[in-house]
């Protein structure tokens, strides 16, 4: 929804709206906030309010660090919440620099620069259909997590084994009440894991909505008394949580991945093959944390292998069935520990080279992956998909392109942070290790 300075101020005023939550993401994706009481209204509205960048994960310029938010009036929402201490409502905010130019740094930022580059190429819209999972845990009298999930349900309970259902409800009614267009939610595979799905958004407004959506389930699953998590593999045995990334290039009304005579037009196919050529770069921004890699293993219906296919769901990439302006291929190795602007960016670019370089298409794998031989795969010239966030950061070190998505500046602090978590990671000596060399050594 479109709104000008004017709207806004009138709603404030009718809304009786007390703070302004001005938001941001830092490069991890984790959700930052400026608040500042209504009185600013008219400073925020003139683009003026400054805040230090220095101490944000990512943002980190020594000879400047004063930057300012432009919030972006079509992102206002009120906060169902939280509004006995006053009432709330949020924008999201471009980060720019003091001399007036907008800050590369900042994903948002970023992710518009790549949408403007397919708006060039003639296309008008990303669309993106996300399906964020996520896991449900029981608190202690202290409200901290404990490690029993909430429910022994499994795929598409119902309740009374359900317990996640009243929350789950909760929760949809809330993303309703905020504008969401919930398509449907269930009960996921593993015990206290929960999946709600929302109608597909150009991207901009898709990586905004992930981010909302993020910040709702751990709010309202907080006031149930229980504790949500998006860390991809919580509970090792069982399924993790991914973030299917449904997406459709348009141009206007029409989707240019549908194709009357085939399974995918001609266009979809070249931007399939961008995915594919640039996937083990993509998978250290689209799988950024150490533990997203364990969920990438075989047997949890996560994918291992760089393939595609429109006939099973092992591989990478998935062409679902539907046709017309559902027509879209699924990127199933996504987590919801992603930041949503820069995933998509990526994606989109490297789609956007599939379609500029016209690579060749390997062709569809019609069977299980899981279940072939090495020897097979080899034959078909399926990849692994990096096993580790240290070989997903060297997979991204040599692919200059993907690094281009990022921009030099988030590719920098993308780095700075990710090597410094694997050696953090590197250094730990785990349980699991004195467990199994203790006693044998
Ligand atoms: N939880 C699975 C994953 O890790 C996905 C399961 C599904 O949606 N079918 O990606
Ligand atoms: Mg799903
Ligand atoms: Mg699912
Ligand atoms: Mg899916």
């Amino acid at each position: 929804q479109h709104y000008t300075a004017e709207d806004i101020t009138k709603m404030v005023k009718d809304e009786n709206v007390e703070f302004l939550c001005l938001m941001f993401t830092d490069i991890n994706g984790i959700i930052k906030n400026v608040e500042v009481p209504v009185s600013q209204l008219d400073k925020v509205l003139a683009n003026k309010i400054t805040f230090d960048g220095s101490s944000i994960d990512g943002f980190t310029r020594i000879e400047e660090s004063d930057m300012l938010l432009h919030p972006d009036l079509s992102t206002w929402l009120i906060f169902p919440w939280g509004e006995e201490h006053g009432r709330v409502a949020r924008l999201i905010c471009d980060i720019y620099k003091t001399d007036g130019t907008p800050f590369e740094g900042d994903p948002r930022v970023n992710l518009k620069r790549v949408i403007k580059k397919m708006n060039d190429m003639g296309y008008t819209h990303f669309n993106i259909g996300s399906e964020p999972e996520f896991f449900l845990f029981n608190t202690d009298e202290n409200g901290n997590p404990t490690l029993k999930l909430n429910d022994d349900g499994s795929y598409f309970d119902f309740s009374p084994v359900d317990l996640g259902v009243n929350v789950r409800k909760d929760i949809v009614l809330v993303l309703e009440k905020m504008g969401f267009e919930v398509e449907a939610s269930h009960h996921e595979v593993a015990p206290g894991q929960q999946e709600i799905d929302f109608k597909y958004q150009d991207a901009l407004s898709a990586a905004d909505s992930i981010e909302t959506f993020k910040l709702v389930v751990k709010t309202i699953a907080k006031e149930n008394g229980l504790y949500a998590t998006f860390m991809p593999k919580p509970v090792q045995g069982i399924n993790g949580s991914g973030m299917h990334i449904n997406m459709s290039l348009f141009n206007g009304d029409d989707n240019i991945f549908d194709d009357e005579n085939d399974r995918l037009s001609h266009t979809a196919k070249q931007f399939l093959s961008g995915i594919l050529k640039h996937a083990r770069a993509l998978t250290a921004v689209n799988n950024p944390t150490v533990n997203s890699y364990k969920r990438l293993v075989p047997g949890f219906e996560a994918p291992t292998y760089i393939a595609w296919s429109s006939k099973n769901r092992s591989p990478l990439i998935r062409v679902p069935a539907a046709k017309g302006k559902s027509k879209r291929i699924e990127m199933r190795s996504v987590d919801p520990t992603t930041n949503p602007y820069l995933a998509i960016a990526c994606i989109l670019d490297a789609g956007l080279d599939g379609i500029a370089s016209d690579y060749d298409l390997m062709p569809e794998v019609k069977d299980n992956i899981y279940e072939m031989s090495e020897d097979k795969r080899r034959e078909e010239g399926i990849v692994d998909l990096p096993s580790t966030l240290h070989n997903s950061l060297k997979a991204l070190r040599k692919d200059e392109y993907v690094q281009q998505s990022l921009g030099k500046g988030l590719t920098n602090s993308f780095f700075a942070a990710k090597n410094a978590e694997w050696a953090r990671y590197q250094q730990t000596v785990s349980q699991w290790e004195r467990d199994t060399y203790m006693s044998q050594y």
